[in-house]
C-alpha cells in the first residue's frame, strides 16, 4: 500500500482512510464542522489556499463529488481546473503519467482523481513530484475517503460523537460499494459500537472483508434497533448482466420503506450517498421523509473537502 504521509508523519495524499487514527479523524471532522453553515447563509470563505492550483480529473461520472471539491477549493482561494482527460488509457500507463507531468509543469499543486480502475489514484500519487498531493474522489469499488468523512460528520451532527454507543446498518449492494468500504474504515476508526452489513448473499462482500461487521441477510433482522440506516445504490455498472437484481423484487425484499424503517430506533436517521434509485433501494416517502439526512450529507461534502484540502496542502505552503 502506498504511504500517504510525508516524512514528518503529516498526511500528504488522501487515497484511503485506512491507517488514519482516531485523533486524525476527529481533527478532520472538527475542522470540517467549522466550515458547515446553514442553508441560505453565506458560506465560509477564506484565502488559506491562495496561489494553489488544483486539477479535477474525473474519468467516471460525478455530480456531487466533483462540484463539491471544486467549490471547496474555490472557497479556500485556490484555483481549480476541470480536465477532460482519459487518465488510464488502460494499457498505456505511461501516457497517464505524461499527462500528469505536463500539468505539473504548469504548476499544479494537487490532483483530485476519480477512476474506475483500482490502483490508478495510488499510481499517480507514487509518481508525482514531492510537493504535489493527490486526493481520491472515488476509486473503483475500493475507496471514497471524503464520502466516508462526510458520512461520519453527518452521523456526528445527529447522534453526537460517542460512536461507541451507536449501531449503524449499511444496507444493500455492499460488495460493489466504495462508499461502504470507506464507511467501514471511518466508523471502525471512530470506535463504532456495532456495524451491521445487511445484504442479499450476492451483494455481500467476501468473508475476509469487513472483519468487524455483523452480517444479516434480511432488513427485518438487520435493522432492528439501529441508530443509523445507511442505504446504498445497486452498482449496476460493476455487475455482470446476469447478476443485476430485478428492481421490483429487490424493493419488495430489501427496499427501505416507512414500515421497515420502524424496525430501527424511533429517532434513527436515514442516509444515502446518492444517486438514489427510488423505488429500488429506497422509497421516496423515506428519502424525502422526516428521518432522512440525505441533503445534510451533500451539504457536509463541501465542508469535509475544504477541511481535507486545507489540512493536507497547508503544511506544504508553510502556512501551518
Ligand atoms: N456517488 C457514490 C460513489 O461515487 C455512490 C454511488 O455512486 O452509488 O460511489
Amino acid at each position: 500500500m502506498l504511504n500517504q504521509r510525508r516524512a514528518d508523519g503529516t498526511l500528504r495524499h488522501l487515497i484511503t482512510l485506512e491507517g488514519l487514527n482516531r485523533v486524525e479523524l476527529d481533527a478532520l471532522l472538527d475542522h470540517a464542522q467549522h466550515y458547515v453553515c446553514a442553508l441560505g447563509a453565506r458560506p465560509p470563505m477564506n484565502r488559506a489556499l491562495a496561489g494553489v492550483t488544483l486539477g479535477n480529473l474525473f474519468t467516471e461520472p460525478s455530480t456531487r463529488t466533483r462540484v463539491s471539491f471544486e467549490l471547496a477549493a474555490r472557497r479556500l482561494g485556490a484555483e481549480v481546473i476541470n480536465l477532460e482527460v482519459q487518465l488510464s488509457s488502460r494499457a498505456k500507463g505511461e501516457t497517464m503519467l505524461d499527462t500528469i507531468h505536463t500539468l505539473e509543469s504548469l504548476h499544479f499543486d494537487g490532483f483530485i482523481i476519480r477512476d474506475s480502475q483500482p490502483g490508478v489514484v495510488a499510481h499517480v500519487a507514487a509518481n508525482v513530484a514531492p510537493h504535489v498531493s493527490v486526493f481520491s474522489a472515488g476509486e473503483a469499488h475500493l475507496s471514497h475517503p471524503t464520502q466516508g468523512l462526510l458520512d461520519a460528520l453527518t452521523v456526528r451532527q445527529h447522534k453526537g460523537s460517542r460512536f461507541g454507543s451507536l449501531s449503524i446498518a449499511i444496507v444493500g449492494d455492499i460488495k460493489h460499494s466504495r462508499v461502504a468500504r470507506s464507511a467501514y474504515e471511518v466508523f471502525t476508526g471512530l470506535g463504532v459500537g456495532e456495524l451491521r452489513l445487511v445484504a442479499p448473499p450476492a451483494l455481500m462482500p467476501a468473508s475476509g472483508e469487513f472483519p468487524a461487521g455483523l452480517r444479516f441477510s434480511t432488513p427485518e433482522q438487520g435493522l432492528a434497533g439501529v441508530d443509523v440506516v445507511m442505504m446504498l445504490r445497486i452498482q449496476k455498472e460493476r455487475m455482470a448482466q446476469a447478476d443485476i437484481p430485478d428492481g421490483e423484487e429487490y424493493f419488495a425484499r430489501y427496499g427501505l420503506t416507512l414500515q421497515r424503517l420502524r424496525l430501527a430506533k424511533p429517532d434513527a436517521i436515514v442516509m444515502h450517498p446518492q444517486p438514489m434509485n427510488r423505488g429500488v433501494e429506497i422509497d421516496s416517502a423515506v428519502a424525502d421523509g422526516a428521518q432522512s439526512v440525505i441533503r445534510d450529507q451533500v451539504r457536509n461534502g463541501v465542508a469535509v473537502r475544504m477541511a481535507v484540502l486545507e489540512s493536507l496542502l497547508r503544511p506544504r505552503l508553510g502556512r501551518a
